[in-house]
Order: C-alpha cells, then sequence, then structure tokens
C-alpha cells in the first residue's frame, strides 16, 4: 500500500505501508480511528504509532512489525472563534482542508510547512517550521491547547508551560495520541502574495539578501543549484498582499497532475538535474522579478504533481535536512554544498533558508537560530556514504538533523544531536514506538 492517504487499510490486516521516501518498506497492521470517543485499540503484544498524511520522508511515522492507527477519518472542525481567528480541529484534518475553510473567511495558518497535505497532528508531532521561521517560529508556538490520549485510555488537556505539552509538541508521536488541536490562525486580506524572485550568484549573496530581507519580508526561502554552480540560485521572497479586496479570497482549484508511473532510476541523473538546474536559473531573464501569485503555488508549488516521489523510482528518496548554528554555520553550509558537489551525487530540490531565534515550543523540535539547508537525493549506496560524510560536518559545528525528513541517521548521531532525548523518555508512552525511535535508541 502506497501511503495510507488515499487507500485505507482494514484494521487488523498487516500491509506495507511507505512514508514520502518510499523507504524503507515496513509491514504493520492498520487501525482506522473514526471517532474521537472511540477507546484507543491496541492489538495485544504491538505496539501503536498515530499516523496522518505519511508525508514525512522516512521512518518517524511508520512502525515495522506493529500497528498504526490512522487518523485520517479524525478530520472535523469543532469550534470556531471568526473574530480571533482560533480553530480547534481533530487532528487528522489536513491543512488543505483547513486553507480551504479558513482562507474564505481571512484567516491563515501561521506555520505551513512545502505542502498542505499533513495532518494538524503531524504537524504538531514534529513541530513543522515554514518559509516564515524567521519571524513566527514552529506550529508548536501557536498551539493554545491540545487533547492526549495515552495507552493506559488516560486523556489529557494540555496547554503550553506543562511538561507533556513539551514533550507532545515535536513529540513524534511517542507520547501518546493527539484527537484535537486548537491553534491560532493569522489574518490575512486575501489570498494572494506579493512575491520578488532574485537571482544570486553564490551563498555571500544569500547571507546578504536574507539579512535584508528578513525584517520586511515575511516568507523567505531560496532555490540553490548543487550541480552546475553549487551556491548559485534563486531567493525567493513575499509578502501577503494588502491592495487587492478581501473578495479575491476565493478561487477554484487547479487540477493537479499525477506521476502515473515509478519513473526509471537514470530519470533523476546528475545530467538531467544539471539541465534542469541551468534552465531553471535561467528562465528569468532580469536579475529581479516581482509577481503577485495565488498562495497555493508560492507555498505549494510541489503539491501540483500529486505523488512526485515516484520520479525517484522505486528504491525511494533520502531527504536530508539540517540545521547548523550561526557560530561555524555559513563555512558549514558551503563546506556541505562543496562536499555533494564532490561527490557527484546530484541534488534535485536544494533548500536553504535562515531561521530566527523564537524558542521552539517543543522538547525534541528541529527548528532553531541558525541555517537550515535540505537536499533530496534518489536512494543509493554512495548517496548513503555521502550523508554520512554530511553528518560529520554538521556534527562538528553543533548542527543537527530534522527527524521528519530521515531514514538512516545513526543512533549515536540523534543522541548527539538531541541530548534531551533521554528527558524525552520519561513522557514517552510506552504502548507507542515508532520504527525510527527503536533504530535511533536501540542501536
Ligand atoms: C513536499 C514536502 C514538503 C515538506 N516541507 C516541510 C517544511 O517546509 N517544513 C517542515 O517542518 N516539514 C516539511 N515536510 C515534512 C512534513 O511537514 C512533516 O513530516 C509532517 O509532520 C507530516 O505530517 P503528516 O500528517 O503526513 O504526518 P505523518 O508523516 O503521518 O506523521 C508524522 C509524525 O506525526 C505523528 N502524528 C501524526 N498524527 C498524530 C496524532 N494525531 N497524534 C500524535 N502524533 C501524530 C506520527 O506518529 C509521526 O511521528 C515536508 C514534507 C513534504 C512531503
Amino acid at each position: 500500500m502506497h501511503g495510507l492517504a488515499d487507500r485505507r487499510g482494514h484494521a487488523g490486516i498487516r500491509v506495507t505501508v511507505e512514508s514520502w521516501g518510499r523507504y524503507p518498506k515496513t509491514a504493520q497492521r492498520v487501525i482506522s480511528r473514526e471517532w474521537r470517543d472511540e477507546p484507543l485499540a491496541i492489538p495485544a503484544g504491538l505496539s501503536v504509532l498515530a499516523h496522518g498524511m505519511g508525508r514525512s520522508y522516512g521512518d518517524s511515522c511508520l512502525n515495522d512489525g506493529n500497528a498504526v492507527i490512522s487518523t485520517r477519518r479524525l478530520r472535523r472542525i469543532l469550534e470556531f472563534d471568526p473574530a480571533e481567528g482560533v480553530l480547534r480541529c481533530e487532528a487528522g484534518m489536513t491543512l488543505d482542508e483547513i486553507l480551504d475553510f479558513c482562507v474564505p473567511r481571512g484567516w491563515f495558518p501561521p506555520v505551513t510547512p512545502g505542502t498542505r497535505f499533513v495532518t494538524v497532528g503531524g504537524a504538531a508531532a514534529n513541530d513543522v517550521h515554514g518559509k516564515n521561521h524567521h519571524v513566527a517560529g514552529c506550529f508548536g508556538n501557536f498551539v493554545r491547547a491540545m487533547e492526549l490520549l495515552r495507552g493506559d485510555g488516560s486523556r489529557h488537556v494540555l496547554h503550553p508551560g506543562q511538561d507533556l505539552f513539551r514533550a507532545t509538541i515535536a513529540g513524534l508521536g511517542l507520547t501518546g495520541l493527539i484527537d484535537w488541536v486548537e491553534f491560532q490562525l493569522k489574518p490575512i486580506g486575501n489570498r494572494w502574495i506579493d512575491v520578488e524572485t532574485i537571482r544570486m550568484g553564490g551563498l555571500d549573496e544569500f547571507f546578504a539578501l536574507s539579512r535584508e530581507s528578513e525584517p520586511s519580508w515575511e516568507y523567505l526561502v531560496a532555490w540553490v543549484d548543487t550541480v552546475v554552480s553549487p551556491g548559485r540560485g534563486l531567493f525567493i521572497r513575499g509578502n501577503h498582499d494588502t491592495a487587492r479586496e478581501p473578495s479575491a479570497r476565493t478561487a477554484g482549484k487547479k487540477p493537479a497532475l499525477r506521476v502515473p508511473f515509478d519513473f526509471p532510476s537514470f530519470a533523476l541523473g546528475r545530467f538531467s538535474i544539471g539541465a534542469f538546474n541551468e534552465l531553471f536559473y535561467r528562465k528569468q531573464l532580469r536579475r529581479v522579478s516581482r509577481q503577485t501569485v495565488d498562495y497555493e503555488p508560492f507555498f505549494y508549488p510541489l503539491d501540483s504533481l500529486l505523488e512526485w516521489n515516484r520520479l525517484y523510482g522505486k528504491a525511494g528518496l533520502l531527504q536530508w535536512q539540517c540545521l547548523v548554528p550561526w557560530a561555524g554555520g555559513p563555512e558549514a553550509v558551503a563546506a556541505l554544498l562543496k562536499e555533494t558537489h564532490r561527490s557527484g551525487q546530484a541534488s534535485f530540490l536544494t533548500v536553504l533558508k535562515t531561521m530566527g531565534s523564537k524558542p521552539a515550543a517543543g522538547m525534541l523540535s528541529f527548528a532553531g537560530p541558525g541555517i537550515t539547508l535540505a537536499l533530496d537525493f534518489q536512494r543509493g549506496g554512495e548517496t548513503l556514504k555521502l550523508l554520512d560524510r554530511l553528518d560529520s560536518i554538521i556534527a562538528e559545528v553543533g548542527g543537527r538533523l530534522y527527524p521528519a525528513k530521515d531514514a538512516r541517521m545513526s543512533g549515536a548521531s540523534f543522541r548527539e544531536f538531541y541530548p534531551k532525548w533521554r528527558e524525552f523518555e520519561w513522557f514517552r508512552d510506552p504502548a507507542f514506538s515508532s520504527s525510527f525511535w527503536r533504530r535511533v535508541t536501540e542501536a
């Protein structure tokens, strides 16, 4: 079964569930949770794990040999305050569904990742960040309350400031199952974004543009070439438009295309990615281009191609996303790009962004002050060797990797990157586990 989002599993039947990276391949029982007042179904002798849209790349949403509880039927709005923009909804509701509800009403998610096909439970459990991290922080910073169902049947309404709240935000689904989340939305005038795209020749320009843009631009991100000329790229900055009328909040959804089959492994080779990078970099003739665009292509360019992960072939893809602190960070980013280029491995989508200093709400939150770099590769033996070398570069400067994107970091690396994992263990629900957690804490 490819993901749980589109095809539902039957309770008690072992099926192969894939995460977005399609690696590792695991088999687990799938239990669908339909109502919040249902008791938690825990098969005898097995551990369980909540599973949203499976948009994590690696094994943090998988529970090999055990069971996952799909939350996708828990998708009801429970309360909405249209004056204050506070929404309480079930944890299986996706950002896509929330956007359909709140944009016409003049509200927007306070933080959104690069895909709208994630559940609110998944956004809380990974404490996701977006293009506005430098001003807003992470999703968990906007959660006002959530209800957690523990394996022993107890229910806990959690608020910021409580230890179990801190453990559950970015808690990788291991403190129990979140049934609902209440969070603060952000007011918007309409659905449009004013965007500037600037061609940048290298990392120095990236850092200068980031410094210049941070005070006045809400959304910042850069696409970076790693194949032809490492470090050059496009710097993209955006703000919610304030000029148009609120009536411009609704729009017909554009139909998305779907990748119909697994591409052969050579399709995303160094040559084709290099050619794509060249075209992408040069598609804009002027150094700066200004446009006002709908929020969908601005925030979610990849969502217009459904199942784009099949472009990477059957072997799947490996995402590698790090955070490096400011001290030594710029040099580390340069070394990471150099090492990737030298290896001959091609990263199709390379994203670079500075992050802000708002303290994260979770004990194991990934985001923090510094620079984040995300690379993605077709999975293969040489790639794994390269990623081990990249791990060493970030370890030297006190960086860390994002568990939501990971399928291969060593247990030793995880424990070094997240020294609070032992404190976290105290809050973990003994009935819950994941393939990721066993991999990084037992090895
Ligand atoms: C194209 C793409 C772009 C992305 N861009 C970003 C980005 O910009 N920033 C970012 O931070 N991330 C990004 N991600 C990662 C994604 O946002 C996270 O992995 C997110 O958590 C996925 O949500 P999900 O509903 O698919 O959760 P799943 O992947 O199904 O699960 C993720 C984790 O949440 C837990 N969980 C899910 N629901 C519950 C619940 N109800 N109760 C308790 N635990 C629960 C699971 O146990 C698991 O540990 C991106 C992913 C993709 C595919």
